[in-house]
């Protein structure tokens, strides 16, 4: 059985359908990703379950009680927000002890448990500063090892590291992942950056309109997109019609009417086995840091080819190129 259960969820604000009959299931340990752009319903859903928002139909369990009707702060949900909500006027440990001096714990137990979760958390040393003297990531670890420390069933967290300079968030993202899998907790996670749901993600769920648009592994989202929503939301896929795709390559199989994908990085300057070839003119060419993305003219189309940046194998702007792909990764959508 699931761990968190969502049946029929539904909720409207003024009269606007934001959640669309909803069914879900979350396991015990998994770390779920809703995913999509803003005001697809992501914090709706997430506040749903934490039960900041009562929803007009449907019911949800957490650990197989149904708390539909329970107050937040009896579900045992823990929740971690962009904005970090320390207290500023108590220091670091304090900060994370409060939710165990609330519990009326004792003195020794709550140094141990702050003290493990410091460390955890990457903060040991830190006890003593306030969160005025922190930087904004070392705030935002303060408020993760604040929510974990209380040993909720499930934490919830919307966009913690949208706020973050980049390098940061990746070290987060990947702090994120290990104390998740270390304590083998259930977080849901609500961000709008596809790149970082793919890093910490056992499985995405990819959000639009307040529906379910297509869930599962990072990697089986990112091989198999069944959407043209998805194939534009996830990576940077060429979406091309039917025409478009007889023009460029003309497949031996191509369906009238479908739309079809492809995904940058599919395209080699070298022919190999059942390979189709598309002729192309070098339009733009970005460097990515380790890729280079060309933008390029085939006959009547553009496209995007991403290449491994390598020595000696750049093409320069107007070079007339040609390009080879595989059969299989013209993915039909529906
Ligand atoms: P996301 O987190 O994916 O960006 P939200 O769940 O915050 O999206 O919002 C989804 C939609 O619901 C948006 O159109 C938003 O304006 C609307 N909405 C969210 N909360 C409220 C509210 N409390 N009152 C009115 N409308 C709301
Ligand atoms: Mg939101």
């Amino acid at each position: 059985m699931s761990f968190i259960t969502l049946q029929h969820i539904n909720k409207s604000f003024e009269g606007q359908t934001v959640i669309h009959d909803m069914n879900l299931e979350i396991n015990k340990g998994e770390l779920v990703t809703f995913l999509g752009p803003s005001g697809c319903g992501k914090s709706t859903l997430l506040r749903t379950i934490a039960g900041l928002v009562t929803p007009e139909a449907g019911s949800i369990s957490i650990d197989g009680r149904d708390v539909t009707n329970v107050s937040p702060k009896d579900r045992g949900v823990g929740m971690v927000f962009q904005s970090y909500a320390l207290f500023p006027n108590m220091n670091v440990f304090d900060n994370v002890a409060f939710g165990l001096k609330m519990k009326k714990m004792k003195k020794e137990e709550i140094h141990e448990k702050v003290m493990t979760i410091l460390e955890l958390v990457g903060l040991t040393g830190k006890e003593q500063a306030y969160p005025h003297e922190l930087s904004g990531g070392q705030q935002q670890r303060v408020a993760l090892a604040r929510s974990i420390v209380v040993e909720p069933k499930v934490l919830l967290l919307d966009e913690p590291l949208s706020a973050l300079d980049a390098q940061i968030r990746k070290n987060l993202q990947q702090l994120l992942r290990s104390i998740q899998q270390r304590l083998g907790m259930t977080m849901i996670l609500v961000t709008h950056d596809q790149e970082e749901a793919m890093v910490v993600s056992d499985r995405i769920i990819l959000l639009n309109n307040g529906e379910v648009e297509q869930e599962g592994h990072p990697h089986d989202l990112y091989m198999n997109p069944k959407t043209e929503f998805t194939a534009r939301f996830i990576g940077h896929y060429n979406v091309l019609s039917s025409n478009e795709i007889v023009a460029l390559l003309d497949p031996p199989s191509v369906e009238a009417g479908k739309v079809y994908a492809i995904r940058p990085e599919a395209f080699r300057l070298n022919p190999g086995e059942n390979t189709l070839a598309v002729r192309a003119v070098v339009k733009d060419i970005n460097v990515l840091g380790s890729i280079v993305r060309y933008e390029l003219q085939g006959d009547s189309v553009t496209f995007v080819a991403d290449m491994l940046q390598q020595r000696m194998s750049g093409l320069s702007l107007q070079d007339e190129v040609t390009m080879y792909i595989e059969e299989q990764d013209v993915i039909p959508l529906s």
